[in-house]
């Protein structure tokens, strides 16, 4: 009787999953990464969380959030230099 039983811990898991898509072409084939998923189209890897919170075309994916960061880290690096140079 007991190996009957198997199935009732499988509501769960199914009740807790949505079905998400990529931001950028609106492909559903994704793989699924748990708190992240990854679309093959695009080769990006975007975060569940960002798809929640934002449309489509404010989702960033990891690769652009860092494109991002070093872009921000380039600016400041000129503006210091540029700071030091006005200050003489
Ligand atoms: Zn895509």
């Amino acid at each position: 009787m007991f190996g009957y039983s198997k199935k009732s811990n499988e509501v769960n898991v199914i009740s807790r999953s949505k079905n998400y898509h990529c931001p950028r072409c609106g492909n559903k084939e994704i793989v699924d990464y748990g708190d992240s998923f990854d679309c093959p189209v695009c080769r990006r890897e975007f975060r569940k969380a960002d798809c929640d919170r934002f449309d489509d075309d404010e989702v960033l994916s990891d690769e652009e959030k860092l494109d991002m960061i070093n872009s921000w880290e380039k600016r400041s690096e000129y503006s210091d230099s540029m700071r030091e140079f006005l200050d003489d």
